[in-house]
């Protein structure tokens, strides 16, 4: 049975290109498991674009906070 008559739009799974259609509950994502996937990509390139932690001048102040910690104690 070919539904022609309704125009039914399916849309490809962004994640494994899997057909979604609109009335899915994780639409556009075929799932629950590929729509976190697909967030997961954003939130690393986010966190690649402003990685705090990994800025050196942070870890020394980090770092800084510890040592006056020991000076405390001499
Ligand atoms: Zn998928």
């Amino acid at each position: 049975m070919v539904a022609r008559k309704k125009s039914v739009k399916l849309l490809h799974c962004p994640t494994c290109g899997m057909l979604v259609r609109p009335k899915d509950e994780d639409f556009p994502f075929c799932s629950d498991r590929c729509r976190k996937i697909d967030l997961g990509k954003w939130a690393m390139g986010i966190y690649k674009i402003s990685s705090p932690i990994l800025d050196p001048e942070v870890l020394e102040d980090l770092g800084g906070l510890g040592s006056s910690g020991d000076f405390y104690e001499n």
